[in-house]
């Protein structure tokens, strides 16, 4: 699969299971390491990790897409977009996708919190989970959303 094919893929899923139009870029990122995919924030893309496709196949990746586009309707609708919010736990139940994007972890990294800032879209890993309500993006002093 190409980003081309992944691009439509990601429409048809959009279309086909939301009922929405998918207005924005999916493309494969071989830096990924922590997550099977992301939504970010800022420029409303999405991001997969290509060694989960090529692990586990197509399959995977429609998992992944599924988990990402429930962030993407959430927040360009402004509901909740985030993992313990009841819009997001009530959508991906609809739709079938998987609540946390898994991922795959044979060279185990030991960060296990990606944060994005939700102003500048600077992203942060930590080890250990941060208080979002205390802490905040070191580069603008935006707020920090813990997402992927
Ligand atoms: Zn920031
Ligand atoms: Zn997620």
């Amino acid at each position: 699969m190409n980003n081309k094919e992944l691009q439509r893929l990601t429409e048809s899923i959009s279309e086909n299971l939301f009922n929405k139009k998918f207005k924005h870029k999916a493309y494969f990122n071989n830096r990924l390491r922590t997550t099977g995919g992301r939504y970010l924030l800022k420029s409303h893309n999405i991001e997969v990790n290509n060694k989960q496709f090529e692990t586990y196949g197509t399959k995977a990746v429609i998992d992944i897409i599924k988990h990402e586009l429930c962030h993407y309707h959430l927040h360009l609708e402004g509901k909740g977009y985030q993992h313990r919010d009841k819009d997001f736990k009530e959508l991906s139940r609809i739709t079938g996708a998987p609540r946390y994007c898994s991922a795959i972890t044979n060279y185990e990294d030991r960060v296990k919190h990606v944060y994005q800032c939700n102003h500048c879209g600077t992203e942060f890993k930590r080890i250990r989970k941060v208080n979002t309500q205390k802490m905040v993006c070191g580069v603008c002093s935006g707020k920090l959303i813990e997402i992927c």
